[in-house]
C-alpha cells in the first residue's frame, strides 16, 4: 500500500508502548489523531495535575490527520455559505468563531512550538463553469455580509495567480492557512508527551462500559478505568453506540509530483505559497509542499457498500488516473512530471457537512466527529468544546444549535448505499449541467447534504 508524502517529512517516531496492564486516569481520550491529541494538550492546559491517557489504536496521526491536504479554514461550519445556509440564526457566531479558532490555532502553534510549517497565505477558490463563477460571485456577497475580504479575480489577474486554459474566474481569500498535516500530528505528540501526558499506539479499544464511578476501557492489554472519556475516533466505527448512524467513511485520495524545478513552477503562474481548490461538488484541492512539489487531491468521494473500512480500499489505481488526467487537464504544461506518492484516506461524513459533539454515559463521555473534511482546524475547536461538555461549563461553544443537535442518521444498507449513489450521481450532473435536482433540493431543504 502506498503512504503518504508526508510521511517522509518527519523524523522516525519511537512508538509509544502498548498498553500492557490494567492503569487508571482521569481522562482517557480514545484517538491519537488531531481532535484526540488537542484534547489532550488543551486538557493538561487546564488541568496541570490530571492524569491523562491517550490510547491510539495503531499509530498517532497514521489515520486521517496525518493523510490530509492540511488545508486549515477560518471556520468551524465548513464555511459561510453552510453557517448561512444550516444555522441561518447563528450564523455571525460561527464565523466569528472559526476565525477565532485559527487564530487561535496560529498562537498555539506558536506557543508549544510546533513546527509544522504553518503558512497563512490565503486560498484562491477557482471556477471553470459559469454557474460556478456565479457561485464565487455569492461566496463574495456572503463574505462581505461579515466584513470578510475577498477579491474576484479574472483575466490577467487570475493568471497571475494561477495560469490555467480551464478556469476562467477565482475568488482570492487572504485569511486561510496550510500546515503539514505530519508534522503537526509529531509536533502535538511531542508537546503532549513533554507535558507528562500518557500516550499507548497499538492499543485498540474494544469496548467501553460504565462502572460505579466512571468509565471503564477494554483493550487487548489491559482495563483502563477512567473518570471521564474523550471519544475522538473520527471515521471509525464509533464505540458509542448512538453515534452508529450518525457517520459514514467516504475514501478520499490525492497525488503528489516530483519536486519542480523554479522554471515548471513559473508555467503554473503560482507565485505565492497559498492553497487553491476548484469548485464544484466534485473539487480538488491543490497546494505545495514545502520541497516544490504540487499536492493535486479530491474529486472522487468514493462511498463502500457496508460502510467498508478495509485498510486495502486506501488504495485506488482508478481515482489515481483519474486525478493524473484532471491534473494535466488543468496544467497541460506540467503533463509530464509525473507523481512520486499516491494515497487516500478516510473522511467522517456527517448528513449535514459540520461536525457535531455531545456527551453520553451521563456526562462520563464526550465525543465530537463529522468533520466532513474540513477537520484540520476544526478540531481544534471540537477538543475545546469536549472540555467545556465535560466540565458542566455553559459556553458559547456548548449553547452552539450546530453542536447540540445531532446530524440526521443515515439509513441502513441497502438504502444507504443506493441514497448516497443517487445524491452523488445527481451531484456529479450538477458538476456537469449547473441544474440542482430535485433530490438535492429536497435534501437542502432538510439541512440534509455530504459533500466532502
Ligand atoms: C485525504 C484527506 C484529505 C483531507 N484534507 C483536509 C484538509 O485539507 N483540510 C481539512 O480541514 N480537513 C481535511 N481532511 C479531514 C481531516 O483530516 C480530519 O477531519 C481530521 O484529521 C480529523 O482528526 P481526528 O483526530 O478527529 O481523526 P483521525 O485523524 O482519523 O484520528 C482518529 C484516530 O482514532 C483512532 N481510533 C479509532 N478507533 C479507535 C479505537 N477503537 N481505539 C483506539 N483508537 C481508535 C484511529 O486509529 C485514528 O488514529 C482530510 C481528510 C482526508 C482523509
Amino acid at each position: 500500500m502506498r503512504s503518504p508524502y508526508w510521511d517522509e517529512t518527519v523524523g522516525p517516531q519511537p512508538p509509544c508502548l502498548p498498553l500492557q496492564q490494567d492503569a487508571r486516569c482521569d481522562l482517557a481520550i480514545v484517538g491519537g489523531g488531531f481532535t484526540g491529541l488537542w484534547t489532550a494538550l488543551l486538557a493538561r492546559g487546564q488541568d496541570p495535575q490530571a492524569r491523562i491517557t491517550v490510547l491510539e489504536a495503531q499509530r498517532c496521526g497514521s489515520a486521517a490527520s496525518g493523510r490530509n491536504g492540511g488545508f486549515c479554514a477560518p471556520s468551524i461550519s465548513h464555511g459561510v455559505g453552510v453557517a448561512l445556509r444550516r444555522w441561518p440564526a447563528e450564523a455571525e457566531t460561527l464565523v466569528r468563531l472559526g476565525r477565532e479558532n485559527l487564530d487561535g490555532l496560529a498562537a498555539d502553534i506558536e506557543h508549544y512550538g510546533l513546527d509544522a510549517e504553518f503558512e497563512r497565505e490565503g486560498k484562491l477558490n477557482l471556477a471553470e463553469k459559469p454557474w460556478q463563477v456565479a457561485g464565487l460571485q455569492q461566496m463574495q456577497r456572503n463574505y462581505q455580509r461579515f466584513g470578510l475580504e475577498a477579491r474576484m479575480l479574472t483575466g490577467e489577474a487570475l493568471r497571475e495567480k494561477f495560469d490555467s486554459p480551464i478556469y476562467s474566474a477565482g475568488l482570492f481569500e487572504p485569511n486561510y492557512a496550510l500546515l503539514n498535516p505530519a508534522r503537526m500530528v509529531a509536533g502535538l505528540r511531542r508537546a503532549a508527551l513533554e507535558s507528562g501526558i500518557t500516550i499507548h499506539e497499538d492499543t485498540p479499544v474494544r469496548q467501553l462500559r460504565e462502572t460505579g464511578d466512571g468509565m471503564a476501557l477494554e483493550t487487548p492489554g489491559g482495563v483502563v478505568r477512567a473518570g471521564k472519556v474523550v471519544l475522538a475516533t473520527n471515521a471509525a466505527p464509533p464505540l458509542h453506540g448512538r453515534l452508529r448512524h450518525a457517520l459514514i467513511p467516504i475514501f478520499d485520495y490525492a497525488l503528489v509530483t516530483r519536486p519542480l524545478s523554479d522554471e515548471e513552477m513559473a508555467l503554473t503562474g503560482w507565485r505565492g505559497r497559498y492553497g487553491i481548490a476548484d469548485s464544484g461538488n466534485q473539487f480538488h484541492y491543490i497546494r505545495k509542499t514545502r520541497d516544490n512539489r504540487i499536492l493535486w487531491g479530491g474529486y472522487d468521494a468514493v462511498y463502500h457498500f457496508g460502510s467498508r473500512r478495509d485498510p486495502a480500499l486506501l488504495d485506488s489505481a482508478a481515482t489515481y488516473d483519474r486525478l493524473a488526467r484532471n491534473f494535466a487537464r488543468a496544467l497541460p504544461g506540467l503533463e509530464h512530471v509525473g507523481f512520486t506518492h499516491a494515497w487516500g484516506g478516510i473522511i467522517d461524513v456527517s448528513a449535514r457537512t459540520t461536525f457535531f459533539a455531545g456527551l453520553g454515559h451521563r456526562g462520563r463521555l464526550a465525543y465530537a466527529m463529522g468533520f466532513t473534511g474540513q477537520g484540520v482546524s476544526a478540531s481544534r475547536f471540537a477538543a475545546l468544546t469536549m472540555l467545556d461538555l465535560l466540565a458542566g461549563r455553559d459556553t458559547e461553544r456548548t449553547r452552539l444549535d450546530m453542536l447540540r443537535r445531532r446530524p440526521f442518521p443515515f439509513p441502513p444498507e441497502p438504502a444507504r448505499w443506493l441514497g448516497i449513489r443517487w445524491a452523488q450521481r445527481d451531484l456529479a450532473r450538477e458538476d456537469r449541467t449547473g441544474r440542482r435536482s430535485l433530490l438535492l433540493r429536497s435534501m437542502d431543504a432538510f439541512g440534509i447534504g455530504f459533500d466532502s
